[in-house]
């Protein structure tokens, strides 16, 4: 059975409970590795400068803290497999729809359970709705 690293441990410690449950139900079938959970001013304003985020200090849900959105991928990382960040995430919103914690997934922001008319992809992050 798959376990959460120290590190990705210690990172989904920043966000909301409702997260944790989620991924921690989560990682006992499908592997996978949490890369952010809460960010403050300087990590946000880096990363919009560097055109990874499209949402500014302080109106991210990675912003609020706890925080409200987690980026998660399936472990082992493999930027090149699409199919599997997909499967995986089809795994983590099923999870999360059985706990009745619904997400937001950035590979569907508009929650039309459609993929190809998404704007902006951002295939690991996950957010609380409301
Ligand atoms: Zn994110």
């Amino acid at each position: 059975m798959p376990i959460f690293s120290e590190r990705s441990r210690s990172i989904l410690h920043t966000c909301d409970p409702r997260l944790l449950k989620i991924f921690v139900a989560v990682v006992t079938v499908f592997d996978c590795t949490v890369v952010s959970g809460h960010r403050g001013s300087h990590e946000q304003e880096d990363l919009f400068r560097r055109g990874l985020t499209k949402v500014r200090y302080p109106f991210s849900k990675h912003n609020s803290s706890p925080s409200l959105a987690v980026d998660v991928y399936p472990y082992p990382i493999d930027w090149k497999d699409r199919d599997r960040f997909h499967y995986f995430a089809g795994f983590v919103m099923a999870t999360a729809e059985s706990l009745s914690y619904p997400l937001i997934w950035g590979g569907d922001w508009d929650k039309d359970w459609q993929v190809r008319d998404n704007v902006f992809d951002d295939l690991g992050h996950f957010e609380l709705i409301g």
